[in-house]
């Protein structure tokens, strides 16, 4: 008997309802019970793949190329569970499966109409999303904030399903208090309007997830609890933290677990977060610092800096830097600056170690072969995913090899270039069609990797299987050549013969992946590459 917990947003939105969602699956599969998420989109893209990261943060990637966002990866770190396409879905996706449907006389000659049979398409996939992950549990995360138009058809079909089976569903909203400088009080009023849009749906929330930069005190708790219509004991009071990874266990103080437990007529099984409150001691009790620089381009908006679009890249190098027992330091470098000014890159002599992470585009990507041209150079660990394995291997060709036009077949023509990473062959046609949407090499692929090599000493394993999103690859016309001047293809993909990993000999650490290994990391299962890289930062650190 899967019971389903819908959590929806009120106030505003970034307040972090998708960590909530997280944080309330990991608390019930800490109590012994088999959790799965879903994510809805509002939008009407089928998928996150045709965003602009800089619009909608990161595209995650999962396993089965579902392109998804970025709470997904969310979901998977915090459960250590791998999720797929029926963890995901968007306005655009829900649509389309009607609309096809329909075409193909599945209706029997009915009327399709947006009501009942949106939000019953809509059920239909949560149910399904159950049964994949053979759930006791899903908790849905519905995107948005309750008043905005483009949600209100997912908040029908979480009133449906109330309707159809009250005691297995349950409502979270998690809201958000403000405390104004000028007044220096927690004001409540917002809270109490979004509940009230949110009854206007037909829904009452169970529980109230108050997000504040502080804890919400007890007068408070209890207005919220009187306004909205909810036990003062399911006002889960919930501060800003210092790191996402304590949420679970904050929630837990408030006994937000046993709440939803109570309210299911549920026992817990065991009650099991040992693993999860070591891992966050070990988060406030790391001291001594791991530096290490990203050089990427999505991160300058307006007169702002969003971290979103590297975010798996972000929490994968904080895994291995605790794993290493090191305080993770991250800083962001613009490419662009070094493009402009190839002698600023001298600055990366700073950090213990670069990452150039993936991307799409010319813009920035001479400042980004600056970068790598000096950290292979100058004996600093150097780490490339995607985008940043083919720039190395641009980079390598001009500067060592004597390549002096190599470039990839996306940034220039291929008749002025040395094309040492070309578009695959079946992807040449795609982008000819215009194809874009879902259309890239997506997914797990599997690896055969080297031993003897950088990727071997971290793997420990002939055969890896890690995430893809990318057209481009490198040329094999010119691996010859490239393995002659010193680089080391050290990860290949047995079935097509594509290189996965290029390394080089006598550096401390220059690796690239053609995949994306940070999708696979998780808080308590570093990934091995980036503990590598992390081991390799450590040992470059200069004495201060
Ligand atoms: N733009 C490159 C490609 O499509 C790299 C993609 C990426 O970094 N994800 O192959």
């Amino acid at each position: 008997m899967t019971r389903y917990i819908f959590v929806t947003g009120g106030v505003m939105s970034g307040v972090g309802k998708g960590v909530a969602t997280a944080s309330i699956g990991k608390i019930l599969q800490s109590k012994g019970f088999r959790v799965s998420a879903v994510k809805i989109d509002p939008y009407v893209n089928v998928d996150a793949g045709t965003m602009n990261p800089l619009e909608h943060g990161e595209i995650f990637v999962t396993d089965d190329g579902t392109e998804s966002d970025q709470d997904l990866g969310n979901y998977e770190r915090f459960l250590g569970q791998s999720f797929s396409q029926v963890n995901y879905m968007t306005t655009g996706r829900v649509y389309d499966s009607v609309i096809r449907r329909e075409r193909n006389l599945e209706y029997g000659g009915k009327c399709v109409e947006v009501v009942p049979h949106i939000p019953e398409e809509v059920i239909s996939r949560i149910k399904k999303a159950a049964k994949q992950d053979k759930a006791d549990f899903v908790v849905i995360e519905v995107g948005g904030t309750v008043g905005e138009y483009q949600n209100m058809l997912f908040l029908e079909a979480a009133r449906m399903m109330k309707i159809e089976s009250p005691k297995r569903v349950l409502f979270v909203m998690v809201s958000y208090l403000p405390v104004p400088p000028n007044l220096g009080e927690m004001k409540t009023k917002p809270t109490q309007n979004a509940v009230r849009t949110l009854n206007a749906a037909g829904i009452q929330p169970d529980i109230i997830i108050a997000r504040a930069t502080q804890a919400v005190d007890e007068p408070r708790k209890r207005k919220i609890s009187v306004s909205c219509n909810v036990a003062p004991e399911c006002v889960i009071s919930a501060p800003d933290v210092g790191s996402i990874y304590e949420i679970p266990i904050n929630f837990e103080k408030e006994r937000l677990g046993e709440q939803i437990l109570k309210k299911f007529g549920a026992r817990p099984l065991k009650r099991d977060m040992k693993e999860w409150t070591s891992l966050v001691g070990t988060i406030h009790s790391v001291k001594e610092p791991v530096r290490v620089g990203i050089v990427g381009k999505y991160f300058e908006t307006g007169d702002f800096t969003l971290m979103d679009s590297y975010l798996s890249v972000i929490e994968a190098i904080k895994h291995a830097a605790w794993a290493a027992k090191r305080k993770p330091e991250i800083t962001w470098l613009s490419a662009e600056k070094y493009e402009k000014d190839a002698g600023a890159a001298a600055e990366l002599k700073s950090f213990d170690g670069i990452i150039v992470p993936g991307g799409f585009g010319n813009r920035g990507v001479e400042g980004k072969i600056q970068a790598i041209r000096f950290c292979r150079e100058n004996g600093i660990p150097y780490f490339g995913l995607c985008f940043g394995l083919q720039l190395a291997v641009i980079e390598f060709a001009r500067h060592v090899c004597g390549l002096k036009n190599a470039n990839s077949a996306e940034l220039a023509k291929k008749k002025d270039i040395e094309a040492v990473i070309d578009v695959m062959p079946d992807q040449a046609g795609l982008l000819r069609e215009k194809k874009y949407g879902g259309t890239m090499r997506l997914g797990a692929y599997s690896c055969r990797v080297a031993e003897g090599t950088i990727a071997f000493k971290a793997y420990a394993k002939k055969e890896v299987s890690e995430r893809h999103r990318h057209r481009y690859e490198v040329n094999n016309e010119y691996r010859k050549l490239l393995e002659k001047h010193g680089m080391v293809f050290s990860g290949i993909n047995p079935e097509r013969d594509l290189v996965e990993i290029g390394e080089l000999r006598g550096h401390p650490f220059f690796l690239g992946t053609q995949f994306h290994p940070e999708l696979k990391s998780r808080p308590l299962e570093p990934h091995p590459l980036f503990l590598e890289f992390i081991r390799a930062c450590v040992k470059n650190k200069k004495p201060e």
